[in-house]
């Protein structure tokens, strides 16, 4: 797949930048001015349907992706669920629109809570999922090329989806546009500055650079949706973490420590490991409930 070479910082617009870590033969480099992490070479926005494949969501041999999304769905809607008591803790009902929605989990939910619900999602192989299974129509486009109007919606979810967009900065204002004045914007995205990011530097599994393409910590997190004129109410690494199956978290260790890989391919199908559901936080994610402020006020 093609990529693009990455000349300025899209934080700050500083081209001074420096390589801290090469993975997967993709060098990420942190920005001298204002310390946004971003991959040198970038995703082309012509791949972007490819790499989100059927693959990507059920398991392939792509390297990167999902072992199976389908497999963990009740344990995403669980974790779907304790995420929304933090958006309806601002926000009460109205329009909401979920940017990067995958499989449109998050959507049911917002759906069964009587919100009315729009999403975006560029993978094609998603939508059509979302269409037949969840009777969800949403749009198979970038936010932009969405074109919704002006001060329409009462809530915008990112949900880990601002690290793989293309132009993190550009689609937060595009997010700013179409929001009610005193609407919110509920980001869910990693922290680079963690605990476990630091202890586990190039290993650290949100590290992927087929997909994500900028790695914040607090600070430039907040830089960036102030740069965007959002007021931040809340942020928060609690309540953060997810339920999953055992299989699937000793999935997740079996991309770490290889050794495991046996150990995972055998277990990971029993039926006690694929029907468990644990909890797991490792705060090395952030959430922010922000607001939109009135640009002259
Ligand atoms: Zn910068």
């Amino acid at each position: 797949m093609k990529t693009i070479l990455q000349a300025k910082c899209n934080l700050c617009d500083s081209a001074q930048a420096q390589l801290v870590y090469i993975k997967d033969g993709i060098g990420i480099a942190k920005c001298k001015e204002c310390g946004l992490f971003f991959n040198l070479q970038m995703k082309s926005p012509q791949d972007l349907d490819k790499i989100y494949s059927r693959d990507y969501f059920l398991g392939g041999d792509l390297g990167y992706g999902y072992d199976n999304y389908l497999a963990e769905k009740e344990n995403y809607l669980r974790s779907f669920r304790k995420k929304f008591r933090l958006v309806e803790k601002y926000a009460q009902g109205g329009k909401l629109l979920s940017v990067g929605c995958g499989f449109g989990l998050c959507l049911d939910v917002a759906r069964a809570k009587k919100w009315q619900t729009w999403g975006v999602e560029i993978s094609k192989f998603a939508c059509d999922w979302m269409k037949e299974n969840l009777q969800l129509d949403v749009h198979n486009s970038t936010l932009k090329e969405a074109r919704f109007p002006g001060n329409h919606f009462d809530a915008v979810l990112m949900w880990g989806y601002i690290q793989e967009s293309l132009d993190p900065l550009g689609e937060i204002k595009e997010v700013y546009r179409i929001l009610k004045p005193g609407g919110m914007l509920f980001i869910q995205t990693q922290n680079i500055d963690s605990l476990y990011a630091r202890l586990a530097k190039d290993k650290w599994t949100q590290f992927k650079p087929q997909t994500t393409s900028y790695y914040f910590s607090k600070k430039t997190a907040r830089l960036m949706l102030e740069k965007a004129h959002f007021q931040i109410l809340e942020e928060t690494s609690a309540g953060m973490g997810q339920f999953c199956s055992l299989g699937f978290l000793l999935s997740r260790f079996a991309h770490i420590f290889p050794a495991f890989k046996k150990m995972s391919a055998t277990l990971g199908g029993n039926r006690l490991f694929r029907r468990s559901s644990v909890y797991i936080n490792l705060f090395d994610l952030l959430h922010f409930c922000a607001k939109k402020e009135e640009k002259n006020g």
